[in-house]
């Protein structure tokens, strides 16, 4: 069984990759290759973070690995908070503070048209590949629901009437930005084992 190193510390990410892949590979997380390390996400694109986790790890472990990054983009704030997603009100992960600094600048626009958008990259048999996926959708005016994270509350997918914090877990798992670019990265990777 071929090893990689899915960059992340973060169970849930992992335990939905682990469920698509099934057992065609042994998906190791960054804390069982023993890398403790806070890797600088300093490019301003998705595309860029993602490929200088996956390139960090393969350098200093020599795994095939893959890494991604995600986020908000906001067409009337010009695809902010992107990138700063995490941290777009300063602190970092701090979702109810960043949510109020969206809902704060997006007073009195009416274009509240906005996407979820991710990327990975990985690198496999020496050569590097990104596979991405997105969900568009709308800025409410206010929150609605308690599931998810981040900017849950505040976005409704297109098509739905239900913003993704008001729906099961697996529901949005089906659908989101992140579960369309695993599915994309699963279907390359079980065509090339
Ligand atoms: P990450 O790259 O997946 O860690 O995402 C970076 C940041 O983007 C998160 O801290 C959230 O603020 C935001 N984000 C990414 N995906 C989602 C999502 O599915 N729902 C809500 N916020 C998200």
């Amino acid at each position: 069984m071929k090893d990689l190193v899915f960059a992340t510390n973060n169970i849930h990410k992992l335990d939905e990759v682990r469920a698509i892949l099934g057992d065609s590979f042994r998906l190791l997380s960054m804390g069982e290759i023993g890398c403790q390390d806070d890797i600088a996400e300093t490019a301003d694109t998705f595309e860029g973070n993602a490929l200088i986790k996956a390139r960090y790890i393969k350098k200093k472990y020599g795994y095939d690995c893959f890494a991604d990054d995600s986020g908000l983009e906001i067409e009337a704030l010009n695809g902010r908070p992107g990138v700063f997603s995490a941290r777009f009100s300063g602190e970092a992960h701090n979702a109810r503070k960043n949510t109020e600094k969206v809902l704060t600048l997006m007073q009195g626009i009416t274009n509240r048209s906005a996407r979820f958008r991710t990327v990975i990259a990985l690198i496999f048999e020496g050569k590097e590949y990104l596979f991405e996926g997105e969900i568009k959708g709308t800025i409410l005016q206010e929150c609605r629901g308690n599931g998810g994270f981040g900017y849950d509350p505040i976005f409704l997918p297109e098509k739905e009437s239900r913003t993704f914090a008001e729906m099961e877990s697996a529901e949005k798992n089906r659908i989101s930005h992140r579960a369309r670019a695993v599915q994309k990265l699963a279907a390359f990777l079980l065509e090339n084992l």
